[in-house]
């Protein structure tokens, strides 16, 4: 499991939010109740609380470590 770290957050095409890792990656960031309740998304103060976050890169582990 490899951690990287929150640095911004953009919206796609189609205005969902996505979130710039510190790894180079993006991950999707969807507030799609009841599956998955992330509210604090959708506001610029719930953003702001999660930069600078540690969380789990799918992408990172997708890649295999040397
Ligand atoms: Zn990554």
């Amino acid at each position: 499991m490899r951690l990287s770290k929150i640095t911004g957050f953009h919206q796609d095409e189609e205005g969902h939010w996505v979130a710039e890792l510190s790894c180079g990656h993006q991950q999707h960031m969807r507030h799609d109740p009841p599956w998955q309740n992330r509210a604090w998304v959708m506001t610029a103060e719930g953003r702001a609380r999660f930069i600078g976050m540690e969380i789990f890169c799918r992408r990172c582990e997708e890649i295999p470590q040397p």
